[in-house]
């Protein structure tokens, strides 16, 4: 089985406790683009002959290229590897991209999947992680790509969030449950060094990770999550 992973380093705004590589400046985004062309060209021959049965664009947020962006993309891999007719292709998406009319364009793509990062249904979790949506615009990319005939959608959650008590984590996974999506991906917030969450808790301004509440909200979710038949746990 081949894959493509594609990371795309660009995001509209840094989250709190991001710790990857991106930049929310887009002045550098068609230099990426060209580069990332030739890069896929450079690599041809990597993979032989097999048939690509995965290509998976992350970030990062590639939800901030247009279809005509993600297109050249598209049309580079179709050019130099040999992709699975059935090959699952997903796009990591952040809710506040996916509006209809995005949706609409990303239909006439190759897309055939989303990974839509929600993180949580509470506005006041949102505020605190600095992401770029609030909670109706994440219910709302979920249905939306869910009419428009996206099947295959993913979404991630984080527990362990400071002022995350049980009742919102239970209300957060069932919330997700509601949602009818195929595969939920949780994460425990972490503080990385160097990041604006590690700045905020060394000068007290937030409280830091309760080891503990994160341990129970762990197992909470392995409960729900086996309760609802999602029970696929993998250390990573
Ligand atoms: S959108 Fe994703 S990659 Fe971008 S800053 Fe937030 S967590 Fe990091």
């Amino acid at each position: 089985m081949a894959g493509i992973y594609i990371h795309i380093p660009f995001c509209k705004q840094a989250c709190n406790y991001c710790d990857f590589h991106f930049s929310t400046s887009l002045k550098n985004k068609e230099a990426f683009l060209d580069a990332l062309k030739k890069e896929i060209e450079l690599q041809k021959d990597y993979l032989g002959t097999k048939k690509i049965n995965t290509i998976y664009l992350g970030g990062g947020t590639p939800s901030l290229l247009n279809q005509n962006e993600l297109m050249q993309v598209f049309g580079t891999i179709d050019k130099y590897f040999k992709i699975h007719k059935d090959a699952e292709i997903t796009l990591e998406a952040n809710p506040d991209d996916l509006t209809k009319n995005k949706i609409k364009e990303l239909k006439s793509t190759p897309i055939n999947r989303f990974s839509i990062g929600i993180q949580s249904f509470y506005d006041e979790d949102l505020k605190l992680m600095n992401r770029a949506h609030n909670s109706q615009e994440a219910i709302s990319a979920v249905k939306g790509a869910q009419d428009a005939g996206f099947e295959n959608i993913t979404i991630d959650l984080i527990y362990g969030i400071p002022n995350l008590t049980e009742h919102r984590w239970r209300n957060n996974l069932q919330n997700a449950f509601l949602l009818d999506v195929k595969h939920i991906s949780a994460y425990c917030l972490t503080v990385e060094p160097k990041t604006v969450l590690a700045h905020q808790v060394k000068t007290k301004q937030i409280k830091n990770i309760d080891e503990q509440q994160s341990s129970e909200q762990f197992e909470i979710m392995l409960d729900a999550m086996k309760q609802q038949s999602f029970c696929s746990i993998r250390n990573i």
